[in-house]
């Protein structure tokens, strides 16, 4: 789960890592409030959105006086917000974090993530702050420097200076770098973050050492027991479709193509997608339906991917193992009857109970495409919404 960088902030502060004051406003006279308050020679109005790439595209505003805040505000308020993470449609900005401007000296890169190839929480830095890290991966990586934390001892001191060295981060203030770093290293523990990035952390003209920006996710297994986190949850910046699946408990992502995927385990979900690829399509939705679901869940699983404007086709592919046949031959039914269904359908149905699933389908008088393999109906259905 994602939350806005004003809230990222406030959770960091709880763990001593300074942040430059601020106050999130959702209306203009919020904000001119705000800045009255923070009183500040320069105050920075920054769009809150579920997306990096603010600044580039305009979201960050330098206000030398209130009333620059409340022209910037204007602006900004009810804006779509085009960068290169919110994808052409952009973002509506409905809510602005109202901030005191910062004396930047020199801006730099700390990312806390989990490292699949140790297995461990990696801290990486980078001297080239303020510009996005996949680019400076993949043109200087030799800029980035990374520490593997050992999981029992946590982020060492020593680990900690040496990244600060290695960032050139000025000498008088490697310590107070290190401090910051370990601070946000346990912010990402006990908040159970996948992600904590600091893009950019900034050292200050009076010696300071601040996170300007704040990327918190949340791993969303672990969320029951955050439930300070939970609240900070914005449904507005979320799509659709995945919340309404979540409350289902389905696992759903919505993608750009045109072939509604449901599947049922998470293995064949993905495979699924491959195939369509495979033969030219373009899924528009990975949808894992999960094991022991029901007609109910079935439904509203079908009910979502029709939602989907975009989908031209659905291909169920099913392998009965612990998901029984029948039970989403009559899910199809069910959700077919209840929205008219207007697309071609290709269904491949495997395992359990498939000769009364297919059966059931049969006699529902839905035109269905039956598919032999998954090969097959990966083919039938691209070749159908062609
Ligand atoms: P994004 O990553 O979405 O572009 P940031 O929060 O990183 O947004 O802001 C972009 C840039 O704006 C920063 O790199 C920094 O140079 C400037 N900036 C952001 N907040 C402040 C602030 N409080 N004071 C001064 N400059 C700021
Ligand atoms: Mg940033």
């Amino acid at each position: 789960m994602n939350i806005h960088e004003y809230q990222g902030k406030e959770v960091l502060k709880q763990y001593g890592v300074s942040v430059p004051e601020g106050r999130v406003a959702f209306t203009v006279d919020e904000a001119v409030k705000a800045a009255e308050e923070l009183n500040s020679s320069v105050t920075v109005v920054k769009a809150q959105i579920h997306a990096g790439g603010r600044g580039k595209a305009g979201g960050v505003k330098i206000a030398k006086s209130v009333e620059e805040v409340r022209t910037y505000a204007g602006e900004l308020l009810g804006k779509v917000l085009v960068t290169h993470q919110t994808g052409p449609e952009g973002k509506e900005v409905k809510r602005l974090l109202i901030e005191q401007g910062c004396d930047i000296k020199q801006e730099y890169y700390v990312g806390v993530v989990v490292d699949r190839a140790t297995g461990r929480v990696v801290m990486m830095a980078s001297e080239e702050g303020g510009t996005e890290i996949e680019e400076v991966a993949e043109k200087t990586p030799e800029k980035i420097f990374k520490e593997v934390i050992d999981p029992a001892v946590g982020l060492m001191p020593f680990q900690a200076k040496k990244l600060a060295y290695a960032i050139n981060i000025p000498k008088s203030l490697v310590n107070k770098a290190a401090k910051f770093m370990i601070s946000l290293y346990h912010a990402f523990i006990e908040k159970d973050c996948s992600i904590a990035e600091i893009n950019p952390l900034v050292v200050t003209g009076d010696g300071n050492v601040m996170a300007l920006d704040a990327k918190l996710n949340f791993d969303s297994n672990a969320l029951f027991r955050h439930q300070d986190i939970l609240e900070l949850r914005d449904l507005a910046e979320e799509d659709e479709k995945e919340i309404q699946a979540s409350e289902y408990d389905l696992s759903y992502i919505a993608l750009d193509g045109n072939i509604g995927c449901m599947v049922n385990g998470a293995g064949l979900a993905m495979a699924t997608m491959d195939i369509i690829k495979h033969y030219g399509g373009d899924p528009a939705n990975f949808l894992d339906v999960g094991g022991g679901a029901t007609t109910e869940k079935v439904t509203e699983a079908f009910k979502i991917i029709l939602s989907d404007e975009n989908v031209k086709g659905i291909f169920v592919n099913i392998f009965g193992g612990i998901m029984r046949c029948d039970v989403i031959a009559n899910g199809v039914v069910e959700a077919a009857k209840q929205i008219s269904l207007d697309r071609p359908l290709v269904v491949r149905l495997e395992g359990t109970n498939v000769e009364i699933g297919k059966r059931i389908l049969n006699e529902s008088g839905l035109n269905i495409v039956a598919a032999d393999s998954m090969a097959d109906g990966a083919q039938k259905i691209v070749s159908l919404v062609k």
